[in-house]
Parts: C-alpha cells; sequence; structure tokens
C-alpha cells in the first residue's frame, strides 16, 4: 500500500518504520522530526497524504487532529482511508470521521494501547471505531504495528474503549499505590503484599503486571528510577478525557473524577512531571493523612 503517516513523535517513528519494513511505501510528515530510516519525507502535510490509500496520523490532541485533518481530506483520493490512531476526545474523533466521509473517504479511529514499547516491536493493541469496510481495509495495517485490533462499533468507539480501559487504569493505579503505602506504615513487607494480593482477590495489571514497588513483581518502571514507561502526564491527558466524555454524556464517574484530580496535582503542582505513572507509590509514601 501507498502510506501516508504524519505525527512521527515516539509513537509514530516506530510505527512508520514498522509498515516500511514490513514492506509499504510510507512517506511521512512532522513538524519537528525527520522521518525515521525507510520512510519517504514530505515536507507538507498534504504531500504525505495525496494519492495515498492510507494516511495515518499519530499526533497530540483533537485540535491539532481537526487542523491536519482538514488540510489534508480535500487532497486524498476517492476511497482512501483516513486512520486517527492519536488518543483524542470522543467528540473531535467523530468530528474528523464525519468530515472525511463527506469528502468521500473511509475513517478509523484506532487508539493504541501498548506504548513505546508496543510501537517499536509492532505489539500495540488497536481499538478500532468506524465502518466495516474502514477497518477491513486497515486491518492488515494493524496486523504489522500491532498484536490485537478489536472493532468497537463505529466513530469514536475506538475512542471511547481507550478512555474508559484508560480510567480503569488510573484508578486501579492509585488503589494499589495507596495500599502499597498503607501496608508499608502497617508494618506488612512488600513482597508479602505481593504475594498475598497477586493471587488473591485485588489482584489487577497494575499489581500482577507493573507493580509500582521496586523489587517487587515483574520488570516494571519502579525498577528504573520511575522512568517511564507510560507517563504521569500522559495518564492525566486520559483522565482529562475520560472526564470530558463523561461530562458531554453526563455519566457519574466519581473514581475517575478523583484519580483526575490526584494525576493533576501529582503532574502539576508535585513532582510528577516526566515520571512514570506508577510514581504514585513514592508520593502516597511521603504524605501524611490530610
Ligand atoms: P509525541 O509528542 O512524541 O509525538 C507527536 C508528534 O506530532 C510530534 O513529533 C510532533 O512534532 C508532531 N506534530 C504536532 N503537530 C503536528 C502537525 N500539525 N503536523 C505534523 N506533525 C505534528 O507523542 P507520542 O508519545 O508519539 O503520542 C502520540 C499520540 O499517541 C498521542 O495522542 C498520545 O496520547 C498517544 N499515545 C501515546 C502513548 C505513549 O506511551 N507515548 C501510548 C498510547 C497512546
Amino acid at each position: 500500500m501507498k502510506i501516508g503517516f504524519i505525527g512521527l513523535g515516539n509513537m509514530g517513528a516506530p510505527m512508520a518504520s514498522n509498515l516500511s519494513k514490513a514492506g509499504h511505501e510510507v512517506t511521512g510528515h512532522d513538524i519537528a522530526n525527520a522521518p525515521p530510516e525507510g520512510v519517504n519525507a514530505a515536507t507538507t502535510a498534504e504531500q504525505a497524504a495525496m494519492d495515498m490509500d492510507v494516511v495515518i496520523t499519530m499526533l497530540p490532541n483533537g485540535d491539532i487532529l481537526k487542523n491536519v485533518a482538514q488540510q489534508i481530506i480535500p487532497h486524498m483520493k476517492a476511497g482512501a482511508t483516513l486512520l486517527d490512531c492519536s488518543t483524542v476526545d470522543v467528540e473531535s474523533a467523530r468530528i474528523v470521521a464525519g468530515k472525511a466521509e463527506t469528502a468521500g473517504l473511509n475513517a478509523v479511529d484506532a487508539p493504541v494501547s501498548g506504548g513505546i514499547g508496543g510501537a517499536a516491536g509492532g505489539t500495540l493493541t488497536f481499538m478500532a471505531g468506524g465502518s466495516d469496510v474502514g477497518f477491513a481495509a486497515v486491518a492488515p495495517l494493524f496486523d504489522i504495528m500491532g498484536q490485537k485490533a478489536v472493532h468497537c462499533g463505529p466513530s469514536g468507539n475506538g475512542q471511547a474503549a481507550k478512555i474508559c480501559n484508560n480510567m480503569i487504569l488510573g484508578v486501579t493505579m492509585i488503589g494499589t499505590c495507596e495500599a502499597f503505602a498503607l501496608a508499608d506504615k502497617l508494618g506488612l513487607d512488600r513482597q508479602k503484599m505481593f504475594d498475598v494480593v497477586s493471587t488473591s482477590s485485588g489482584y489487577s495489571w497494575t499489581m500482577n503486571a507493573y507493580c509500582p514497588a521496586p523489587g517487587v513483581g515483574p520488570q516494571s518502571p519502579a525498577d528504573n528510577g520511575y522512568q517511564p514507561g507510560f507517563a504521569a502526564d500522559l495518564m492525566l491527558k486520559d483522565l482529562r478525557l475520560s472526564q470530558k466524555a463523561a461530562q458531554d454524556v453526563d455519566a457519574d464517574t466519581p473514581m475517575g473524577k478523583r484519580a483526575t484530580e490526584l494525576y493533576h496535582q501529582f503532574v502539576d503542582e508535585e513532582d510528577g512531571s516526566g515520571q512514570d505513572f506508577s510514581a504514585m507509590l513514592p508520593r502516597f509514601v511521603s504524605r501524611r493523612r490530610p
């Protein structure tokens, strides 16, 4: 396929590189970064979109996505697919899909889980929203960039799945970290805590696969000085998207709301920015009950 790739940052560059290594003709554009080896350079977004079978975007937020989509949609060939893999708000995803479909294109929103390691290793999980035809058109690309793709329904549903998942993740990480901090103060050894919880009803991905306590459980960012991994800043971004969506559809999400407040405090008012989202553990350990 001829593929345009717009947004060659931490995630986009390795994803574009994997598509090129699999034999696709990939042309990339980014306002700040040069394309990785094997990917042709386009000086404008329009150039990266023209005559392409699929144009993939991997951008920071919904406003930037909407601007880029407005630029490129008129230049895409009829029947081509616009595949957005960024994490953005559900509303922006649906607006962009509507504009693309009106112009005779397929549109798929497919945010990812798996982080930079998953992007480099081609092991991402895609959660996709869009038509059956659109999903089928890009499914072979999901197979290259990832290990699993779930078609979640119409446009915007990929983003809906992503923010619901990450709201659970944020809430669970906070629960796991505050429980470790409580266990410390109760004199319970962290390894014993892990041995019990990881095989009891408190188990979770944050405990079992991404344990926030250094030296306990499998290798995780905690064992690397809380270098991300998945940065607290990105967790805050996704929690904010969950709360915007909850507000738009009048959903009651009290735990999601509290998790958003705590990550906001950690990232914007304390020293959480740039640390992994599991660095909530030392944060709780250093605090007293308010
Ligand atoms: P990043 O900031 O490294 O990359 C974004 C890229 O977009 C940058 O290189 C930037 O120069 C480029 N860009 C910005 N505006 C542009 C424009 N108008 N035209 C062309 N390029 C433009 O971010 P990232 O970590 O690669 O994340 C990309 C998306 O993936 C985000 O939506 C993020 O929430 C999501 N995501 C990230 C991770 C992660 O672990 N990093 C995990 C899952 C999802």
